[in-house]
């Protein structure tokens, strides 16, 4: 909370080259990229970092395979790259992972014309991952028991990318590398809307937390990156825009591990949209849907979740079928998709592309995102710094690499001090890999510091929360980088425990109290119970199937 404070402060009496608005990924990755090139940057969020779209994604890194139906060659092949940049600049996080694809009878193309399809994808995205191979139906059945094959006519399997932890920290950390590098940002922070006066911007701002009188932020250039809330935002600023954006539903639900083999399983759903089983630790997430919607407050719907438990029962072998009293989680969001027509006009609403738009009005210098993609991120961060550089705001290291995971080196020596200190003998069981690997993707460079914590006291390599793989050191890591304002940015954002454990379950782990008094010290009661207040009531717990 003390990092919290202290920026308000700073937003208050500073005044900065640059005002994002907005910490989703395209505010974040905008944030972390002036920020590494020197400009001095501020960022404010009205909920938490990554807080509304960015946190209910697919988590995947993808080339956008299904765009190839629509013949938009020029997007995969720009997806495909930043796919693969992203593989190479995360490759701890972003992980090629394979898509197992089941067809079934009657549907529109036949098994080998969409692997031609897939060594297609394979060709634009310049062969960088593992060749796509046809599965016929006998094959399907031996490798993948699970999946039904009554009416399936073959399949094939071709790769892409996931994030290894979830999407939402995939973005924190691009928060957190741009407050490393001075940017002065806060989340629970709402902008009013904001004013010209001169060569400036004047936002109004106010803290959402703690109320209080609102206070005005002073920046050259305001990028307004509120997701599906851009056109809101501009209308309060007054800021007229060639695009806007349409906004499409689409929800996740969370169940028990399906599916042993870290694979993607990918059908095609009652609608003809492809449909996916995903790995999530040692759970699996399901999904999503397409369904267009104008109001961006969206909620899970009985009629979602007759959806998704419709199609995957359909297609998978279970020994009963999955029910709603399964389910341990759901995510919801919607897509912004942006568009240079009125809203809501799009025609072709599935068919839409889901390319991104940066518009700048330079007279103003005043900069919105539409849409875009966690895929497309870093071209996002570079197309906006070049934009902020040509209004005439310095960026003294033009050419500064902002993102990616820190140098070999640093890596060789975590992994070295890792195994001196028999780091993974801390292992929890149930985790799904070594301490030292998970600790390396989530914290980089920062890990070292935890491994001094354990050195110093073994009791920090304890898991606190019963259950989760989260140690002791993390939570207090955590309460000072992270800026944790309530107990749901670490639980559902910063880590992901709240998507794979029931909230009756989390409730009952008795290292809940401490985590919470690590985190928030005397307000600890009041921000647990601030969490169960808002947590919305979830079927019974313990099923099986
Ligand atoms: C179901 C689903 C699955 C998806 N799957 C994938 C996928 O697998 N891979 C992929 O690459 N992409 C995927 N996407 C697309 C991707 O998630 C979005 O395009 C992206 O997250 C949008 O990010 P954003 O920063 O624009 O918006 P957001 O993440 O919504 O961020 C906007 C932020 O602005 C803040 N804000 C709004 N108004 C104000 C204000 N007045 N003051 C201060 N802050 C404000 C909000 O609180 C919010 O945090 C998926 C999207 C959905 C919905």
């Amino acid at each position: 909370m003390k990092l919290r404070r202290s920026n308000l402060l700073k937003l208050r009496r500073q005044s900065f080259d640059v005002l994002v608005v907005g910490g989703g990924i395209n505010g974040a990755v905008s944030a972390a990229a002036l920020a590494g090139k020197g400009a001095r940057v501020a960022l404010i969020d009205r909920a938490d970092f990554a807080g509304v779209t960015s946190m209910n994604t697919s988590n995947l890194a993808w080339g956008g395979i299904k765009y190839m139906e629509t013949g938009d060659f020029a997007l995969v092949r720009k997806l495909c790259v930043s796919r693969n940049q992203l593989m190479q600049s995360y490759p701890s996080t972003v992980q090629e992972i394979r898509f197992f694809t089941t067809l079934t009878k009657g549907f529109r193309y036949r098994p080998g014309y969409l692997l031609l399809g897939a060594w297609v994808y394979w060709l634009i995205g310049s062969c960088f991952t593992r060749t796509p191979r046809f599965l016929p139906r006998g094959r399907i059945r031996r490798e993948e028991p699970i999946v039904n094959t009554d009416d399936a006519t073959g399949g094939f399997e071709y790769s892409d990318a996931y994030l290894h932890d979830n999407d939402a920290r995939f973005v924190f950390n691009f928060v957190r590398t741009a407050l490393d590098r001075g940017c002065v940002a806060a989340n629970y922070v709402e902008s009013r809307g904001a004013r010209r006066e001169g060569a400036w911007w004047v936002t109004r701002a106010r803290d959402v937390i703690d109320g209080g009188e609102d206070f005005d932020i002073r920046a050259r250039v305001l990028i307004n990156a509120a997701g599906p809330y851009v056109d809101e935002h501009n209308a309060l600023t007054g800021e007229t825009t060639a695009h806007h954006h349409t906004l499409s539903k689409g929800i996740h639900l969370i169940v028990k591990r399906l599916v042993t083999e870290r694979r993607v399983l990918a059908f095609f759903a009652d609608d003809g949209r492809l449909f996916f089983v995903i790995p999530m630790g040692n759970r699996t997430c399901i999904g999503t849907t397409d369904t267009p919607v104008s109001d961006p407050n969206v909620a899970v719907t009985d009629a979602d979740i007759a959806f998704v438990l419709d199609n995957i029962n359909k297609r998978l072998k279970l020994s009963r079928p999955l029910a709603v009293a399964d389910i341990i989680a759901t995510r919801c969001g919607v897509r912004p998709l942006a568009v240079k027509s009125q809203p809501g006009k799009a025609r072709d609403f599935l068919h839409l592309s889901r390319k991104h738009a940066v518009e700048m009005r330079r007279e103003d210098a005043h900069i919105s995102i539409f849409g875009g993609k966690l895929t497309d991120c870093l071209n996002v961060g570079n197309e906006v710094s070049d934009l902020v550089r040509s209004l005439g705001i310095a960026l003294p290291y033009p050419a500064y690499r902002w993102y990616g995971e820190p140098p070999d080196a640093v890596r060789d020596e975590f992994f070295h001090q890792a195994r001196l200190l028999d780091l993974d003998s801390y292992t929890a069981p149930e985790s799904s890999e070594p301490l030292s690997t998970r600790l390396w993707r989530r914290y980089a460079a920062e890990a070292l510091g935890l491994l001094e914590n354990i050195r110093e006291d073994p009791r920090q390599a304890e898991v606190l929360i019963k259950g989760t793989e989260y140690l002791r050191c993390e939570v207090a890591q955590a309460a000072r980088r992270e800026m944790i304002t309530k107990l749901e940015d670490f639980l559902r954002r910063r880590s992901k425990i709240a998507l794979v454990e029931r909230p009756e379950d989390i409730r009952r782990s008795p290292g809940l109290a401490e985590a919470c008094e690590i985190l928030f010290g005397d307000a600890a009661a009041d921000k647990l119970a601030e969490y169960f207040d808002g947590v919305p009531a979830h079927p019974p717990a313990s099923p099986s199937f």
